[in-house]
């Protein structure tokens, strides 16, 4: 039994409407337990469906703010922007992600001996992390607590490299995403904040599962950090383009599936198209799971597309799109594909796009040059930007 992820915008905008009332001290006080599959009350398990865009950040903070006021609901924003400032530091950083695809190939053509497969077949010994493992392939999904505890010992219990953990979670995880996945494991690797590495406690894992594990014994709790380089310093962010002024082929994808609010009201919106690329996340594939979760979220993007535009909305393949373009003769204009891989197959598809961003990026994007914790200083300001429509929400 598992959470039940919300598949499309409908079920999404539910669940956030059930969640809402949780937003505030429920989940700054229960967010970091994890009392098990199908008993999470106090996440929302919205990442799959924010990750898609099948509701936006806007959506989620704003729903946050008019329930509980900025302060009431100060976690759970800070978590939603947790999103919004690791996609901003990949943005000004392209060459991360790159550097991680280099090294993960170089890691697995290095790898020898049985560890990697006992650890992704769940066959390592140590109870609660054979038990995710069994999750992440059952579920695609696991709680934030999870994550931290599973790369940890992946890293410093296991000693595998902490890029074919980061590969394995991505070829998994409904929710993957190449900026929260990436920049998360190097977090706990200690070469995101260099020196500074997440080692999982048996005791903090105990009291966090509730009892449901104890792995006292069996991690080594005393590691040092990986080392490696530092991150690169931040560059600058590309600009964005304009909605062209006459009629344009509209072209969706798997990281902004919402463009009812991403258009103007007046757009003009002539053909519509949509492409996917799950596989595109590794070298090995993904999960059928996570493939079916990205054509689902798709279908519905363009069912929505075309019912708002009134006109027909085909999923098409990558290779069909110079076609598809030359077709029409409009120009593309697409949702911006934050660095990852279905911005790196689209620039491969040859075909010139115009790229839109949202204000949310435009705003928190440029802001993700240090820390998360000067970041985070600026929240008030962000709030107040980008959900003009609550007063409260620049509020200290
Ligand atoms: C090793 C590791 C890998 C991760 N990989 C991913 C990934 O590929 N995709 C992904 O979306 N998240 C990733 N995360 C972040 C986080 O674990 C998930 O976003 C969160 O668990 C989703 O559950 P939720 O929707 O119930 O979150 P909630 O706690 O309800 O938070 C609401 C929303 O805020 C965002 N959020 C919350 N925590 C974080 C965080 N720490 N970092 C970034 N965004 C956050 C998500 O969009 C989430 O849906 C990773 C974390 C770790 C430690």
């Amino acid at each position: 039994m598992t959470e039940p992820f919300p598949a499309d915008r409908a079920a999404a905008l539910q669940r956030l409407r059930d969640f809402t009332p949780r937003m505030g001290r429920h989940y700054a006080e229960g967010r970091n337990t994890d009392p098990g599959p199908g008993q999470r009350r106090d996440v929302s398990w919205l990442s799959p469906a924010i990750r898609h865009r099948l509701v936006t950040e806007a959506e989620v903070a704003g729903a946050a703010v008019a329930a509980h006021g900025p302060r009431g609901a100060e976690k759970f924003i800070q978590e939603v922007f947790w999103r919004s400032y690791w996609k901003g530091f990949l943005e000004l950083r392209p060459g991360m992600w790159r550097a991680y695809q280099a090294a993960r190939d170089a890691d697995r053509a290095a790898i020898r001996g049985n560890a990697l497969a006992r650890a992704e077949g769940g066959a390592t010994g140590i109870a609660c992390f054979d038990a995710w493992v069994a999750e992440l392939r059952e579920a695609g999904w696991l709680h934030n607590h999870a994550r931290m505890w599973f790369a940890s010992i992946w890293i410093f219990t296991l000693r595998l490299p902490w890029t074919l953990g980061a590969d394995f979670m991505l070829r998994h995880l409904r929710d993957g995403d190449a900026a929260s996945n990436t920049l998360s494991w190097r977090w706990v690797a200690g070469i995101q904040t260099p020196g500074k590495h997440y080692v999982a406690r048996a005791s903090n894992i105990a009291r966090y599962t509730e009892g449901r594990f104890d792995p006292a014994g069996e991690l080594e709790e005393d590691p040092a950090p990986v080392e490696a380089p530092p991150p690169p310093r931040p560059g600058a962010l590309p600009g964005a383009d304009r909605l062209p002024e006459g009629p344009f082929a509209l072209l969706l994808h798997e990281d902004d599936l919402h463009p009812e609010s991403l258009l103007p009201a007046g757009a003009r919106v002539a053909a519509i198209a949509g492409v996917a690329v799950p596989e595109a996340r590794s070298p090995l594939g993904c999960s059928s799971l996570v493939a079916q979760g990205v054509e689902a979220a798709l279908a519905d993007g363009l069912a929505r597309a075309a019912a708002r535009w009134g006109m027909p909305a085909a999923r098409i393949a990558v290779t069909d799109l110079p076609a598809w373009a030359a077709g029409h003769g409009l120009p593309v204009v697409t949702p911006w594909a934050p660095v990852g891989w279905t911005a790196d197959r689209l620039a491969g598809s040859g075909v010139a796009m115009r790229r839109l961003r949202r204000d949310w990026d435009e705003a928190c994007w440029p802001r993700a040059t240090k820390g998360f914790f000067p970041f985070r200083e600026s929240i008030p300001t962000l709030l107040g930007r980008l959900l003009p429509d609550q007063p409260s929400a620049s509020a200290r």
